[in-house]
């Protein structure tokens, strides 16, 4: 087993893909390091579960931006392929009730939103992303339904300069083995104390004291990587307090999305990697990927406040509204043959609270105070600190091996 010191000269807190990628950082360098994380696994919002037979991505399923994803490497380096097929999001729809001369509008006046909210940007002037809508336009509920998957917030909370930081180049592939289980691979040998959640970060004193579940820690220096809603609701203090990492936390929260996996009896004539969308006419809607990596199972995806509302009932609530809207747009016989196997609940899950931060409109400039040290000791990582990379798994990623190469660097 390995060793996990409790005063080594750096603790790194959360062994989701920030913290792994920072303790992989720092083995390489030969640092003396520990990590603590709450949960008995690792990787966080990185999560694969075994279930209906396959490994299911309940949190992050897709290498965004790609070709440059650190994680790709990674994933080719501890032996995971890669399926490199187009995502459905691409592609057209599957929903019957959905014609494709209607789709190409939907795409054309989602563009157009994207191009108002580019050049909003530009400008500089910070302002709901909600303003950006063309008034009276049919596809706006749509448009504003893709901002609770994007960015698990409706428009009207989310700023435009954050959201035009976004750095996407379009290209998006898979694990088929899951990409939580891939950051779960990566932390394999590092010195983890599981079940084991800081409660208390005390830095007046010459060693910084952490105290946890499972006892205290003291170190040199600290990477923290917790998610924002657990640094702005204190689950985790600071003493003395640090005002400003709430007030940046508080103003990056994490918004919400979540999953549910349905098995499929006799999937054959569904689409492989199709896309489906039930009833459209309200924000809080279900979408749909049939058959990912052709298996017999639809990966249902809910964001925003919808997801949340649904999370107040249980993983019974996905399931029926998820199995009626199915039924509403493949037939009535589709309730025979689905049968839910996983669900996510991601805000109530208490080392989570949310799903992926967005910045509240205004607040475009908090990851920066966010991500700022504190006296040189300690370092602060995660998907909210990135600037253009904000939300994902590969963000996290960077801004890991960002945190150790500082903490390293400092005296
Ligand atoms: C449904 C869903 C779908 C997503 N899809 C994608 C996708 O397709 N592609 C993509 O790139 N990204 C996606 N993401 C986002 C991605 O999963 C996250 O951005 C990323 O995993 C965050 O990593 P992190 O290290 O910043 O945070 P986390 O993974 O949250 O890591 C923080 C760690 O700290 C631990 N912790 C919490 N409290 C304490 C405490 N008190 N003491 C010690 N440890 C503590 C947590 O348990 C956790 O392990 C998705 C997320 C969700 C929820």
């Amino acid at each position: 087993m390995t060793h996990i010191p409790d005063d080594p000269d750096i603790l790194v807190i959360g062994a989701g893909a920030a913290g792994v990628a920072a303790a992989r950082r720092l083995a390489r360098a030969g640092a003396r390091f520990a990590m603590i994380e709450a949960r008995a696994r690792p990787g966080g919002r990185a999560w694969t579960a075994m279930e209906g037979g396959y490994p299911v991505d309940l949190g992050c399923g897709w290498f965004h931006s790609a070709e440059t994803n650190p994680l790709v490497a990674e994933a080719g380096a501890a032996g995971f392929d890669i399926d490199r097929s187009t995502p459905p999001w691409q592609k057209e729809f599957d929903s019957r009730d959905f014609s494709l001369a209607d789709q190409r509008e939907y795409r054309r006046a989602w563009n157009s939103f994207y191009e108002r909210l580019e050049r909003a940007a530009a400008e500089g002037r910070d302002r709901p992303a909600a303003e950006l809508l063309e008034p009276g336009c049919r596809w706006n509920t749509l448009i504003d339904a893709g901002s609770t998957y994007v960015n698990g917030v409706e428009l009207d909370r989310l700023s435009v300069v954050d959201f035009d930081r976004y750095a996407d180049s379009g290209v998006n592939w898979r694990a088929p083995a899951g990409l939580g289980a891939l950051v779960a691979r990566l932390c394999e040998g590092l010195p983890v104390a599981f079940d084991c959640a800081a409660t208390l970060i005390e830095h007046s004193g010459a060693r910084l004291r952490v105290a946890t579940t499972r006892g205290v820690f003291t170190a040199g220096k600290l990477i923290v990587t917790l998610p924002t809603n657990l640094i702005a609701g204190e689950a985790v203090r600071f003493s003395p307090a640090l005002p400003r990492k709430i007030d940046a936390a508080s103003r990056l929260p994490l918004g919400v999305a979540d999953k549910l996996f349905l098995s499929v009896a006799g999937a054959d004539d569904l689409p492989v990697d199709g896309r489906l969308y039930g009833a459209r006419d309200k924000v809080g809607m279900g979408s749909y990927h049939l058959r990912p990596f052709g298996r017999p199972l639809i990966e249902a995806y809910f964001g925003g406040a919808f997801a949340l509302e649904l999370e107040a009932g249980g993983a019974a609530a996905f399931a029926d509204y998820a199995i009626d809207d199915l039924a509403g747009a493949l037939g009535n016989d589709a309730r025979k043959r689905l049968k839910p196997v996983a669900c996510s609940a991601w805000a109530r899950d208490p080392f989570a609270l949310g799903s992926y931060s967005h910045a509240l409109p205004g607040c475009s400039d908090e990851r920066a105070e966010l991500a700022a040290p504190v006296d040189g000791r300690i370092f602060f990582a995660g998907e909210a600190v990135s600037k253009h990379d904000f939300s994902t798994v590969h963000g996290a990623w960077r801004t890991g091996v960002a945190a150790a190469d500082a903490a390293l660097a400092a005296p």
